[in-house]
Order: structure tokens, then C-alpha cells, then sequence
């Protein structure tokens, strides 16, 4: 499992929010077409197309990945999510002060 950047900005399906970041499922490169990423911002669990766009990803694909697996990337989407907002707030504070 990993997070990193993409070369690409895709819209969230669900959400609609720009994804520059990803978390890779099932193994540890880049994402390819047919990888299973989950949203940082909603936790949906997503599959990338040939164009690096996002669908939803179906309940035959979160069950060949695994539901232990795919639940353990949205708790860390969850807490990439957390850490941003935090980051975000000790901006905002210092700004204002
Ligand atoms: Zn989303």
C-alpha cells in the first residue's frame, strides 16, 4: 500500500473534489488502469480507467481485493485526510495571529 502524487488530477466520482493523491490498494507502484484507489476526501472506494479518470469501483472488485484490505486503505485515506486538515488549521492560526 501506498500514497503519493498523480500526474494526473482526476475527479472524484462521487464527491467531485480534484484527487492529487492516491492510495494504492494492491500493491506499491504507480496506478495503473484497473487499480483500486479510495478517495481521501469521501472514502470511496475507486478504480482508475485507461485515462487515469475514476469510476466507482464494483462489489466484485472490492471483494477480489480484499474487504480487510480495502478497509484498511480508507482508514489510512481517512488519516492522510486528517493530517491535511490539521496542517491546514495550524496554517490558518498562524496566519491569524
Ligand atoms: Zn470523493
Amino acid at each position: 500500500m501506498k500514497t503519493g502524487q498523480l500526474n494526473t488530477r482526476p475527479n472524484c466520482p462521487t464527491c467531485k473534489k480534484l484527487l492529487d493523491g492516491f492510495t494504492s490498494v494492491d500493491h506499491d507502484n504507480k496506478p495503473e488502469e484497473g487499480d483500486v484507489t479510495v478517495c481521501a476526501y469521501c472514502n470511496e472506494v475507486l478504480q482508475f480507467n485507461g485515462d487515469m479518470s475514476l469510476k466507482l469501483a464494483s462489489a466484485e472488485v472490492i471483494e477480489e481485493c480484499g474487504l480487510l484490505t480495502v478497509s484498511r486503505a480508507q482508514r489510512q485515506a481517512r488519516e492522510f485526510n486528517d493530517r491535511v486538515t490539521l496542517a491546514k488549521k495550524i496554517k490558518e492560526a498562524m496566519g491569524s495571529t
